[in-house]
């Protein structure tokens, strides 16, 4: 059986206590590989390879650090295939949206990064009257643990180490125990771009003991996180006596508002896909579709057509459009929110069951599922599902759509269709979100602020937004005659 160990120190090494989680393949149920169940001792032993490399790797030359990272980045997409192969098995998403967007993003972080950092500057201020001159050191923190999800692995774990490492930190980095095969694999990548021992390492293991000791490390000082807003909130209320300093991307039941004067047909092949890509185990998809009434008979039924023939199958056919959700408690929490849609009066237009896939019968398989609801406080147009699964209510008037949109706890991300300019204003102004798309969606420049307001976090990601939460601003005040 494959075995997932910890990369500590530039080594692959097991965990100290010896024990191992289990690691499964959600397209066919079956457990492939063994991870290293890591405790405090190996997030200490972490650390102080972190430690002991921060000293050099934050004087080398940022010239330096680029360099590497853009091997990194190079050698990321020269193993394109094979990473996108362990991200399709380990995570049941299509081999071809692996292909298409995971490990070129992954790799395109580390090339982000490596040019952000030699463009990174800071502020001066003269003091004309006061004889002084104000310049400011944006210097790195130091160890840093960087904390990372399920549904886009490879992704959301370089979208951190990048720019933690590029800053001049030294991270101890956990990926989550239900993906952990593609960061795996990127302790090889690392090694042979000659990134210097103990300045990644890598630690398996589950949330409350592996992730709680990165969190509960008194010399780790930064913490960035995205995961769920449950877990951010414990990690907020551990952290916090500690003043580490912390970056939070939480959940989100992001609203989709589709008002009739939108160019239609552009923006029902984007909203089928804003909501179940990845079968629609991403943060940003739009999971509350709210139309404008004229429109809403109209795209309730060309939604419904096109959504139905969306194909779910093996991740590894070419045809699939949806592969396996990641695990069996996740595809059970979702099919229990499919049951409470019907509780609460939704009608289920579409989807709803579970798929049976041919030679992978116990597969964790889930059709795309539409459902009319009719009151926008319903607790399925509330809570994060984070599944195949959107709703659809609409609208008479812009006020309503605001209220609807912005009356849930969360503000992570929302999406507009309209070709009217002024409302596009109005609305974006007063959308309670930290990313307003406006007749497009997913559409990224990872020189913008990334993040999410209310319950959906705290922080912004991205550009250079992050490697200021990876440095620390020192002002440095000289009198001068
Ligand atoms: P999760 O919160 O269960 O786990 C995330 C990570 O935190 C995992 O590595 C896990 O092992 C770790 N963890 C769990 N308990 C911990 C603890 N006590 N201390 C430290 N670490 C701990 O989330 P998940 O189920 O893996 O991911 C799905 C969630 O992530 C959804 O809510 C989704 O919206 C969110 N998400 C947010 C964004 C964003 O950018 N805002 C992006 C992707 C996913």
């Amino acid at each position: 059986m494959q075995k997932i160990l910890n990369y500590i120190n530039g080594n692959y090494c097991d965990p100290i206590s010896g024990d191992w989680l289990d690691n499964y393949n959600p397209s066919n149920g079956e457990v492939y590989a063994h991870i290293a169940n890591s405790n405090i001792n190996d997030v200490n032993a972490a650390y102080k390879a972190a430690r002991n490399a921060f000293p050099a790797w934050s004087n080398t030359p940022i010239e330096e650090r680029s360099r590497i990272l853009l091997k990194i980045a190079s050698l990321i997409e020269k193993n394109m295939l094979d990473l996108a192969t362990a991200e399709a098995k380990d995570n049941g998403k299509p081999l071809s949206l692996a292909l298409a967007v995971d490990i070129p993003r992954a790799s395109s972080n580390f090339r982000f990064f490596a040019h952000a950092i030699t463009q990174f500057s800071s502020e001066a201020h003269e003091s004309v009257g006061l004889g002084s001159m104000n310049f400011t050191l944006r210097q790195p923190i130091g160890v840093v643990g960087c904390i990372s999800p399920w549904n886009l692995p490879l992704y959301l774990f370089t979208w951190k180490i990048a720019p933690a490492m590029a800053a001049g930190n030294t991270v101890v980095a956990k990926p989550s125990e239900v993906t952990p095969m593609t960061a795996s694999l990127l302790g090889d990548i690392c090694s042979e771009a000659g990134l210097p021992k103990g300045v990644l390492n890598i630690v398996h293991g589950d949330g409350p003991t592996a992730g709680q000791a990165i969190v509960e490390h008194p010399h780790i000082k930064a913490i960035s996180f995205t995961g769920g807003t449950k877990t951010g909130e414990h990690l907020a209320r551990t952290a916090a006596p500690m003043f580490k300093k912390l970056s939070l991307e939480l959940g989100g039941k992001n609203p989709n508002l589709i008002f009739a004067d939108c160019d239609y047909d552009t923006m029902l092949a984007v909203t089928v896909k804003s909501s179940f890509a990845n079968q629609g185990q991403i943060c940003l998809c739009g999971s509350r579709i709210f139309i404008e009434r004229p429109l809403f008979e109209r795209f309730k039924k060309d939604f419904v057509t096109k959504v139905s023939k969306l194909k779910v199958g093996d991740p590894f056919d070419a045809e699939s459009d949806l592969g396996a959700l990641v695990s069996k408690p996740h595809l059970e929490k979702v099919q229990s929110y499919i049951r409470l849609a019907e509780e609460e009066g939704g009608t289920i237009l579409y989807g709803g069951q579970a798929v049976t896939v041919n030679g992978l019968e116990n597969g964790y398989f889930l059709q795309p599922t539409v459902i009319e609801v009719f009151d926008d406080q319903c607790r399925v147009n509330q809570e994060e599902i984070f599944g195949p699964v959107v709703t659809l209510m609409p609208f008479d008037t812009e006020e309503e759509a605001l209220k609807m949109a912005n009356g849930v706890r969360y503000g992570l991300s929302a999406t507009v269709w309209t070709n009217d300019l002024n409302r596009t204003m109005r609305v974006s102004k007063q959308l309670e979100a930290g990313i307003v798309w406006v007749n497009t969606w997913l559409n990224r420049d990872l020189r913008t602020p990334f993040g999410g307001v209310k319950d959906s976090g705290v922080g912004r990601e991205g550009g250079f937004e992050a490697l200021r939460f990876f440095t620390e601003a020192k002002n440095v005040c000289i009198k001068y005659e």
